[in-house]
């Protein structure tokens, strides 16, 4: 065996969740928050055409065309207020790596998204978790000015929660902190607010949007920043040169320019939302009010591993969660309609 391995700060790393992403085809999948239609037509076309473009060339750096359109199709005062990424992942990354130094302490709610504390760990730096209130409510000391406290991650909508903080409660804790407040907006397509305006209102206030989710674009990797223009000159000073391909680009272009076409989606898939919470609600589970594309459920009797485990068996992937010193759970994204009726009669099964 060879004895060249990462640094030793790293060696509890694993791979992500190996398995979860199955070839397309043999199972219902419901576990990682995909829109379960294809893409706008639009799209698909400009993909089409775009497959004949300069693809011998490297892409623009900026992904200016993309910039302008979104700007355009958000009401933003102009395209230097975006900053495009290789997937909302790609632009945690960039936060991180800008903002958080070796020691320094970035700051999340619990329970949330995984991701902002490995982000963390690869660059030697602390995280610090503040537990939710009953109710999915943060805490006061959410944001307290501690000395070392460099970035403060808020995803709105919640994963696994799908719940929201208001925006007005948002605008007081960017004032109350001395640091960065980043509010993933990964669901925000879904949800009854979004916090896009009050980036104008606070320097220290940025917005994080993804593809992947609303737009039915995760395979092409597409997702950006929202903040004010001097924040995202620093910060494009520090990311991969070409962080974007073309083809994304192009995608993401016309995706973005398609609002009719999301706000159609949207409502279908809030329709089969609604149809799932009341079908887990007669099944007794208890489920928490979800303003996103997907649904977080706990039933009385527990066993949420095993019905994970007797879904998977019956080619039904759903996401167990479990969170240590919280809880766990059953979090459903919101298929077809089709996709959930079959999901719903594999759970009532379970509990015959
Ligand atoms: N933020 C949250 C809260 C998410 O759940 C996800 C999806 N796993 C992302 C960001 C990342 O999305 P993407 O990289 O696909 O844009």
């Amino acid at each position: 065996m060879t004895k060249i391995d990462l640094r030793p700060a790293l060696a509890k790393m694993l791979p992500y969740a190996p398995g979860e992403q199955p070839p397309p085809g043999k199972f219902i999948k419901l576990n990682t928050n995909e829109n379960p239609y294809p893409p706008a037509p639009a799209v698909v076309s400009a993909l089409q055409e775009a497959a004949t473009g300069p693809l011998n060339r490297y892409p623009d750096p900026m992904a200016n065309a993309f910039r302008r359109a979104a700007a355009d199709a958000l009401g933003l005062p102009g395209p230097e207020w975006v900053l495009a990424g290789n997937g909302s992942d790609d632009i945690l990354t960039i936060l991180v790596r800008g903002f958080v130094g070796e020691q320094e302490k970035l700051r999340l709610p619990y329970p949330s998204y995984i991701l902002y504390r490995t982000l963390a760990d690869i660059q030697a730096a602390n995280w610090e978790q503040i537990h939710f209130l009953d109710g999915w409510h943060l805490p006061t000391h959410f944001t307290n000015a501690d000395d070392d406290l460099r970035l403060v991650f808020l995803p709105n909508p919640n994963s696994p929660s799908g719940t929201v903080v208001a925006p007005e409660q948002i605008s007081e804790i960017a004032s109350a902190l001395p640091c960065p407040l980043v509010v993933d907006e990964a669901y925000a397509d879904f949800a009854d607010s979004n916090c896009l305006d009050l980036v104008q209102k606070h320097d220290n206030l940025l917005v994080t949007r993804t593809f992947s989710k609303a737009y039915g674009l995760a395979g092409i990797r597409f997702g950006f920043l929202v903040a004010q223009p001097a924040l995202i000159n620093r910060l494009a000073s520090i990311k991969d040169s070409y962080n974007c391909d073309y083809l994304s680009i192009v995608a993401a272009t016309a995706a973005i320019s398609q609002q009719d076409w999301l706000t159609e989606v949207v409502a279908k898939l809030k329709q089969t939302r609604q149809r799932m919470e009341q079908r887990l609600t007669e099944m007794d589970f208890h489920v928490t009010p979800s303003q996103a594309n997907f649904v977080w459920a706990q039933h009385p009797q527990g066993q949420h591993q095993e019905l994970y485990d007797f879904l998977k068996k019956n080619q039904i992937l759903v996401r167990y969660m479990d969170f240590p010193d919280w809880g766990d759970g059953i979090r459903i994204s919101v298929g077809t309609d089709q996709q959930i009726d079959a999901c719903m009669m594999m759970i009532e099964r379970f509990f015959q």
